[in-house]
């Protein structure tokens, strides 16, 4: 019979993935902890397979140790850190609620589109971007607008502001009875957060910050008090993917199917939280604090001026001023090209202003702090 012929022609030939060995020092993702991308490699199993089960219990535990919080209710959502923050805000945020959003940041912006989505009212607290949020400013925008929920970034990643006062921010929300979400990308196993002591109803984070993993699965955490909120909502959430009711049953006792989870990154996000656990959470703070206090150290004695105030420097991100006459692109081209070391521009507000320099999780080390001072006072002179 005759067999037609084959057109090989149309296969793409693509060669094997060789990426450049970068050091990661931008807004995220962070440097991949050797141990993690191990973990990566091993074999998978099922979704719901027992050993998994134990897997996911334990990455619980973990993650719970990581927030400082007993929350039952604690995940890793499948998906970035877009997908953990819409989880929060999608479920939390029903047809008619009005959310209060701030306006010092680029990712505040991202809070409120989010919210309208979910068919909320968005009113907003201003500050300037570069400035945290004054509990003055929120106190005032909760007597006027009366919000049911109130998000603000804790780790402002578009300014390297860290934002002060949490505790006072979380209770004049709960005076006018609000939930308080917050936005913790760019702080959880970075900077000092302590969900529970400070009273925030929901936090939510990414894996590829301070956490040194891979994006994939982000943390996800809420409170009893706004998970009863979640699961009395008159309609269902608006996502039926980040629909946290139906994802309590695979997350929860029932453990039974609602979607494919990312085995792989599941695994990575453990490993990268045992090395959190094994570190100590406070001890892990302390290194974020020393090794980007270094590295402003070495940018201020180089003349560059940090964006943020001291007092709300977010060791994490490094916010530095591009000086008059630099072109921000072409130094950060030339230190990807000559150094593999990456750093970013800035965002919204900022953009053309700022470098952004992470000093998140294992790329949290001297070596790379003597790296991005040599490169960066190398281009610049
Ligand atoms: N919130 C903040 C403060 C961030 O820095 C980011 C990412 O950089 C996000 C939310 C969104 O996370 P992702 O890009 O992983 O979706």
């Amino acid at each position: 019979m005759h067999q037609p012929e084959l057109d090989e022609t149309e296969a793409p030939e693509v060669g094997e993935l060789t990426p450049p060995d970068r050091t990661l020092m931008g807004p995220g993702p962070s440097d991949v902890h050797p141990r993690v991308l191990r973990a990566m490699s091993t074999p998978l199993v099922g979704h719901l397979d027992p050993s998994f089960i134990e897997i996911m219990d334990e990455t619980q535990e973990l993650l719970r140790y990581a927030f400082r919080t007993d929350n039952q209710w604690t995940i890793p959502v499948s998906g970035t850190g877009s997908a953990s923050m819409e989880a929060a805000i999608g479920n939390l945020v029903e047809p008619g609620d009005t959310m209060l959003v701030p306006t010092n940041g680029y990712f505040g912006g991202r809070m409120a589109e989010m919210a309208r989505r979910a068919g909320g009212d968005v009113v907003e607290v201003d500050a300037p971007w570069g400035e945290p949020l004054d509990p003055v400013d929120v106190q005032t925008a909760f007597d006027e607008h009366q919000p049911d929920v109130f998000g603000f970034v804790h780790a402002e990643t578009s300014t390297g502001v860290r934002q002060p006062d949490v505790p006072e921010l979380t209770s004049i929300a709960h005076d006018h009875d609000a939930y308080v979400i917050a936005d913790c990308v760019t702080s959880l196993g970075g900077v000092p957060l302590e969900v529970d002591e400070w009273g925030v109803d929901a936090a939510y984070s990414g894996p590829q910050k301070c956490l040194s993993c891979p994006p994939g699965a982000s943390p996800l955490t809420l409170n009893d008090r706004a998970m009863d909120k979640v699961l009395g909502r008159e309609e269902p959430a608006r996502s039926w993917y980040l629909d946290l009711s139906l994802l309590e049953g695979y997350w929860g006792e029932e453990r039974a199917y609602h979607h494919t989870a990312p085995i792989t990154n599941v695994y990575a996000l453990r490993e990268a939280l045992r090395l959190v656990a094994e570190e100590g959470i406070e001890s892990r703070w302390a290194r974020h604090r020393e090794t980007a206090g270094a590295l402003k150290a070495g940018v201020e004695a180089m003349g560059l001026e940090m964006n943020a105030a001291d007092e709300y420097w977010l060791p994490s991100l490094n916010a530095v001023r591009v000086p008059d006459g630099v072109d921000d692109g072409a130094v950060i081209s030339y230190l990807l090209e000559g150094y593999d070391l990456e750093i970013a521009s800035g965002l919204g507000d900022l953009e053309g202003e700022i470098f952004r320099i992470g000093c998140m999780g294992h790329s949290a080390r001297p070596a790379n702090v003597s790296l991005l001072v040599s490169a960066l006072g190398q281009t610049l002179a």
